[in-house]
């Protein structure tokens, strides 16, 4: 895999201000031996001139032709009704026409600072108002919504002005007086003499009875001393220990008020409200899509849906130099077996039979909307490398009086974004068509899971998923064959050939280099073998019932997994559910070697990394045969995840991690993760391949994925959940004409045995104009690359880098903006381009996650797991991760059947009147604060008053009550789509678990470290001053 990028080379330094600074993430433009950039065959300006289809148009071109008929004289708004066609047949394609071009997005607004400034004034109408200026033009018109009181989505920056609303001054000097904007509230609270300039202009904080509950002192107030000596002004990095949950009374310091600065709450609703319910068309070239965050239906027209891509930026600057200058990386975060909802339509399947799909000899890329037909139809050049190609006879049509060829509308892979091929024996091992995959269920039967109870539930379990293996639509029944092992130190197979009585064991007790006793028996027709296998799950916990082996083997497991299903020349995928540390003397044999020393040592990176080599070679084999492995783990202790981890996170496949699995609690949760997982979409054998017009290319790669060369992704499988982040970078010039084009292919297995291509294609706009960049970003992608890339780095380089290279490369992006793309201002103005107004919020919220704080308090075991968990997540999971969804409980009006508003991840935002849900994807929490009302209580728990609540529970009682009823369906509502079962903690305001629920409101200042919303922004603010000075 390739190392190079993101922390390979130091940061900019602080002694190096301004903005000409040459980037670490810049250094390999212009590589001249990416073969897509050689020169080759011109552009033949004459065809492209006029007959550019619509999804190759700059914005401000009008669209080809007569936007209302097709060239079937089809009239239907909906161009690809009715669900797609999954046969090998020839698919039924309905012809349809292009829509007309829906507007640009604002490409007329003002981005006047200044007139911002005035607008602010008269803009008070919600709380949100300094993030919130107003617009004259949202992307897609007006708000639809009366009831939205506040402004529409607002393509200006945000502007944040000394007066009301002030962040304090920036420095002028690193040591002049004031310079620091930190230092007047530590001042103050140490009782130092120091200039407090403009404390006079802070507002207040906010009324303490309107925002915390009796015994808390406010988040805000909990300034460090040790942000004064951080070198970096990262404040509260590094803090003496956990804040104290009930401190002395806050000094009565001036405070910036939180509701001054961006809201992400805001940012979504305003998002929801102008965007949300509405249908997006995907027919316009570098189109920002709604927000992960919004609702809307998805209509491919061209380009391939938000689902499937988002960019964090859908505007390429043309040059590297441009690029340097501004640092936004210039990413895509591809799920290209994203779910679509059953409202949207599914993709079309093209089948060329044995000439297989239409590719350009040069750069091999896939007939796809962006290859433009000339010469009557004969000849096509491709949009990616340029390349005139000729028509396939048997793929030749007519164009067209502009250019179009007749059938443009009728085949998926000339109008459509995204769509399947057929593939042919070429596309194959061995060229042989694949067989279907196999499901392998390995169990380790030491001690203590036979003990607690888990190897019988497994057992129980497994009766009821195998009835829903996974199936192609079409098809009646699963084509999936399962088989079975279990283990402790030794392994056992089993053979449950169909026509016996009852199984066979076979065990293995040489574990230095696992065989497969068996081929025929091991491998069968669940349908078939049913009865066998039943009454093997009901023996196995009864075979190891006494067994008093403690310890287990872990490598020799998955190798055995990996022999059997290479025996049967078959993609598949393990399910292991393991529990301890593999101590037992075999490969991958592992040790304790959790050493809390390391932290915040250069050495930490060793946590991060599996203890021996075996595991990685391991995974390797795995993928090189296909086969995916997916880890449940019930750790009691330390397990290792950093080595046992690797495996699936290398295959493809997921890691769940249930600690302490305690059955009455957490067989809920373990149980709907099993059967999701077993039910989940999922392509076998899968390779990625990301093709890019001339000018920039693909240059890494993140996500679950085993990489052998530069350019191709391997994956033994890959499912509907997991996202590969790609990074872009220059090798020559862009041109605003033909714009950015990408193309996503991936060759894989389908859960039937068929092979297949899946392509996606996007295509960006490209500018020399900086402010064009900025009003194209995507924060949510943003944040998902830059975790992404950091979670990473922390394999190679010391925590403290990472985290002092986010805060510079955020500082450096805003400060970018500010010098070219706002209007001059006051230097102590912080301003923030509308599309990165979270940014500095979100990005404190990566910066204080416990992957990149290094704090003894949360295990290693753990930080490793989110860490994994991070690096094959999606945009919306990501988003949803680092900044979680809290929901007021007790303003629900019970005849409601919409989410309740979320509020901002503080504590501020909590009473002791009220009830909160809070999830962030993999944790639920219900916090009650001590006040709740007692009709609530009754309602949701069954229980008199607060004190009767048992919170030893982790799903809600079925009470039959409208409260009842509509938390549930509230809480199943944010669980539907997840990739994660989540586990429901009750909290109980005041009680010791409340630390835990803490950690969550990102905005405050971290329980174990992380600066506050606030005061990451004026470090930010500071930073950007430096930079611009
Ligand atoms: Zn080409």
């Amino acid at each position: 895999m390739s190392q190079q990028g993101y922390v390979a080379t130091p940061p900019y330094s602080q002694s190096q201000p301004g903005m000409g600074l040459s980037s670490p993430y810049y250094g390999h433009y212009g590589d001249p031996s990416h073969g897509t950039s050689a020169p080759g065959i011109m552009k033949p300006s004459g065809p492209l001139g006029a007959t550019v289809p619509g999804g190759l148009l700059p914005p401000g071109s009008l669209p080809p032709g007569p936007p209302q008929t097709g060239p079937n004289g089809a009239h239907s708004p909906q161009r690809f009704p009715g669900p797609p066609p999954v046969s090998n047949m020839a698919p039924s394609y309905t012809p349809g026409q292009p829509p007309p071009q829906s507007s640009h997005p604002s490409p007329g607004s003002t981005w006047s600072a200044t007139q911002l400034g005035s607008q602010f004034s008269s803009m008070q109408i919600n709380s949100y108002g300094v993030a919130m200026t107003p617009s004259s033009q949202g992307p897609s018109g007006p708000p639809s919504a009366a009831s939205f009181q506040g402004p529409p989505r607002a393509p200006q920056p945000s502007i944040l002005q000394p007066g009301s609303q002030t962040l304090p001054p920036p420095p002028t000097t690193l040591n002049g007086p004031g310079a620091n904007p930190m230092s007047s509230p530590i001042h103050g609270q140490d009782g130092l003499p120091g200039p407090t300039p403009l404390n006079a202009q802070y507002k207040p904080p906010p009324p303490p009875g309107q925002t915390l509950g009796t015994g808390y002192s406010p988040q805000q107030a909990n300034y460090g001393p040790q942000m004064a000596g951080a070198q970096l002004s990262y404040p509260g990095g590094f803090p003496g220990g956990p804040a104290q949950m009930a401190g002395p009374p806050p000094q009565h310091q001036k405070k910036l008020d939180p509701d001054s600065i961006p809201s992400p709450i805001q940012v979504i609703e305003n998002d929801r409200a102008t965007r949300g319910g509405q249908v997006y068309t995907t027919n316009t070239r570098g189109q920002v899509p709604p927000l992960v965050t919004t609702d809307c239906v998805i209509q491919d027209q061209g380009n391939a849906s938000p689902r499937y891509i988002r960019c964090t930026t859908y505007c390429f600057p043309c040059s590297s130099d441009t690029a340097k200058q501004a640092q936004i990386p210039l990413a895509a975060v591809i799920k290209p077996f994203a779910a679509v909802p059953s409202n949207e339509t599914p993709l079309y399947l093209v089948n060329h039979g044995e000439s297989g799909p239409v590719r350009c000899n040069r750069c091999k890329a896939y007939m796809c909307p962006f290859m433009q037909f000339i010469e009557g139809g004969r000849r096509y050049q491709c949009g990616f490398c340029n390349c005139v190609n000729d028509v396939p006879p048997f793929y030749f049509q007519h164009l067209d009086h502009i250019g179009r060829r007749l059938d443009q509308y009728e085949k998926p892979e000339l109008s459509l974004g995204s769509y399947e091929y057929v593939a042919t024996l070429d596309y194959c091992r061995k060229n042989k068509p694949p067989n279907p995959p196999a499901f392998i269920f390995m169990i380790d039967v030491s001690y203590s899971n036979i003990k607690n109870g888990l190897v019988k539930l497994i057992c129980e379990e497994l009766k009821t998923v195998l009835e829903k293996l996974p199936k192609e639509e079409q098809e009646e029944t699963s084509a999936v064959r399962v088989g079975f092992i279990t283990y402790n130190k030794v392994l056992h197979f089993f053979n449950v050939k169909s026509n016996l009585a009852q199984a066979q064991m076979m065990v293995v007790t040489d574990v230095s280099e696992v065989f497969v006793p068996l081929l025929d028996g091991f491998l069968v027709n669940y349908q078939e073998s049913q009865s066998v296998i039943h009454n093997l799950l009901d023996q196995i916990p009864e075979m190891f019932a006494d067994s008093n082996e403690n310890e287990t083997v872990f490598a020799p497991v998955i190798q055995a997994g990996m022999e059997a299903l290479k025996a049967a020349e078959c993609p598949g995928k393990l399910f292991v559910f393991h529990s301890s540390l593999p101590t037992a003397e075999a490969p991958g044999k592992l040790k304790n070697r959790d050493d809390k020393k390391l932290i915040n040592t250069d050495k930490e990176k060793i946590l991060f990394q599996p203890q021996t080599n075996v595991y990685e070679s391991l995974a390797k084999d795995c993928v090189a045969n296909s086969c995916s492995v997916t880890l449940f783990l019930f750790p009691s202790q330390y397990v290792d995840v950093a080595s046992l981890g690797l495996i699936p996170l290398l295959t493809g496949g997921t890691l769940y991690k249930y600690n302490n699995f305690q059955m009455h609690l957490d067989s809920h949760q373990f149980l709907n993760d099993l059967r999701n997982d077993i039910e989940k979409k999922i392509g076998f054998d899968a390779i990625m391949r990301v093709r890019t017009s001339t000018g920039f290319r693909a240059t890494d790669f993140f996500g679950g994925i085993f990489m052998n060369n530069t350019t191709d992704v391997e994956m033994a499988a890959i499912d509907c959940d997991k996202a590969i982040t790609v990074e872009f970078k220059h090798d020559d010039k862009l041109s605003e004409d033909s714009g950015a084009l990408i193309q996503c292919a991936v060759l894989y297995t389908t859960i039937g045995g068929q092979r297949r291509l899946r392509i996606h294609n996007l295509g960006l706009n490209c500018s020399s104009q900086l402010t064009d960049l900025y009003k194209s970003c995507e924060t949510d992608s943003l944040i998902n690359f830059f975790a992404k890339s950091a979670f990473k780095a922390v394999l190679n380089q010391p925590l403290k880098v990472i985290r002092e290279i986010l805060v510079n490369q955020t500082a450096h992006m805003l400060a970018c903006y500010r010098k070219n793309c706002a209007s001059p201002s006051a230097a102590s103005q912080l301003i923030l381009p509308d599309s990165m107004k979270v940014l500095p919020v979100y990005m404190n919220c990566l910066l204080k996650n416990c992957v990149l704080l290094s704090r003894p308090e949360i295990s290693t075991d753990e930080r490793t797991y989110q860490r994994q968990l991070v690096m094959t997540m999606g945009v919306a999971d990501s988003q949803l991760f680092f900044y979680p969804q809290l929901l007021p409980i007790h303003t629900l009006d019970v005849k409601s059947t919409v989410l309740p508003p979320a509020v901002r991840c503080s504590e501020s935002r909590l009473s002791e009147e009220g009830i909160f849900l809070l999830a962030n994807g993999l944790n639920i929490f219900l916090w009650l604060g001590v006040s709740s009302p007692p009709e609530l209580i009754q309602g949701i728990f069954n229980v008199p008053s607060f004190a009767h609540i048992n919170t030893d529970m982790t799903l809600l009682p079925e009470v039959g009550s409208p409260h009842s009823e509509q938390l549930r369906m509230i809480m199943s509502i944010i669980q539907e789509k997840k990739p994660y079962t989540m586990k429901l903690v009750i909290v109980k305001q005041r009680e010791q678990r409340e630390m835990t629920f803490r950690q969550f409101l990102v905005e405050d200042k971290g329980l174990y470290g992380g600066s506050s919303y606030v005061d990451f922004l004026c470090c930010v603010h500071k930073e950007i001053c430096q930079l611009l000075n």
